[in-house]
């Protein structure tokens, strides 16, 4: 069994953006930039944010955090937007999910200009994504990709059972494998909370890629012998011996699984890792004009 190490390969994306702004840097040309809007004071989402703008700091990429408390009107946030839009400085931004409920987050996902839509949430990236047009990736999917293709992992006539159909990981990644090309072309089961017989679909899979937020749901008899599986599942689980006072579970039961797999990733320290490093890569595609010329 080979651990897929999502923070080893996270560092090496990285590294790469770096070594790429150092020598834009050296030319005198524009500095990327990421700005990201925060709404509340979600200890999840404060974390991810805060971890997304350290990150730039480090690869050398400018950076914005606009916060708000979670009061803000829905009006004030799509004004923020429309700034953003225009701000010639920002390549790229991010608007944190989720938002409070009296915020329409659809509304606020269409008012982003996709050209600056690093997240790839936008319609318009998801319809070109679909189509096959050059569009941003959202970052988890694009980052599992990233795994299966570094660790040189088969994926053509392969069969992949996707176990949740969220539109940020479970849909874009069961598209993302069926397309031509590396890494794709796979035969694709998308499975949700309707499916029957889960453990029925799971059992087929050469490659599982899970995305459902319950702890432990795959289960060793759900995996057959040299499957790879994939675990996006993050859920916070008390754990009085941690000073934060919880842990992190994935979706699949790590300690019995991992003997009959042929690669899987842990968590934490799989897919996660990944998250940010693809959303670097989307900003800095955002700010060479790749994507939309
Ligand atoms: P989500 O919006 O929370 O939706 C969960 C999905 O799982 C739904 O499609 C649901 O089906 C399905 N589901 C629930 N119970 C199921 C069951 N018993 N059998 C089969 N399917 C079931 O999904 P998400 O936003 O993708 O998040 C999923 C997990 O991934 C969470 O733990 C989240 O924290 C984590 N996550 C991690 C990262 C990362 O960077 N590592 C990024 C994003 C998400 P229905 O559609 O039928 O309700």
């Amino acid at each position: 069994m080979t651990l897929l190490d999502g923070k080893k390969t996270s560092e090496a994306i990285q590294n790469e953006i770096a070594a790429e702004v150092a020598a834009i840097k050296a030319k005198g040309g524009k500095i990327p930039h990421l700005a990201a809007v925060l709404v509340g004071n979600d200890g999840g989402s404060v974390t991810y944010v805060t971890n997304k703008v350290a990150t730039c700091e480090r690869i050398g990429f400018g950076s914005s955090l606009i916060r708000y408390e979670d009061t803000v009107t829905e009006e004030e946030l799509l004004n923020k937007i429309k700034e953003l839009n225009e701000d010639e400085e920002v390549d790229g931004f991010i608007v944190q999910l989720p938002l409070p409920k009296h915020i329409d987050t659809e509304k606020v996902i269409e008012a982003i200009d996709p050209k600056k839509d690093v997240d790839g949430f936008h319609p318009t990236n998801v319809g070109r994504m679909v189509a096959g047009l050059p569009a941003y990736l959202p970052a988890t999917p694009a980052g599992i990709l990233q795994l299966l293709q570094r660790y040189e992992i088969d994926t053509k006539g392969k069969h992949c059972v996707v176990v949740g159909r969220s539109n940020i990981v479970g849909t874009p990644m069961s598209i993302l494998m069926a397309k031509g090309g590396y890494p794709g072309n796979a035969t694709v089961t998308l499975c949700h909370r309707n499916t029957v017989d889960l453990a029925y679909h799971t059992r087929q899979a050469d490659i599982i890629i899970v995305a459902v937020g319950q702890p432990g749901l795959i289960t060793a008899d759900m995996v057959k012998e040299g499957a790879v599986v994939i675990d996006v599942g993050t859920t916070r689980v008390p754990d009085a011996s941690r000073k934060s006072g919880f842990r992190l579970r994935g979706d699949v039961d790590f300690d019995n699984v991992a003997e009959k797999c042929s690669y899987i990733t842990p968590v934490p320290g799989g897919v996660g890792p990944l998250t940010i490093a693809m959303l670097m890569t989307n900003t800095l595609r955002a700010s060479k004009k790749e994507v939309y010329g």
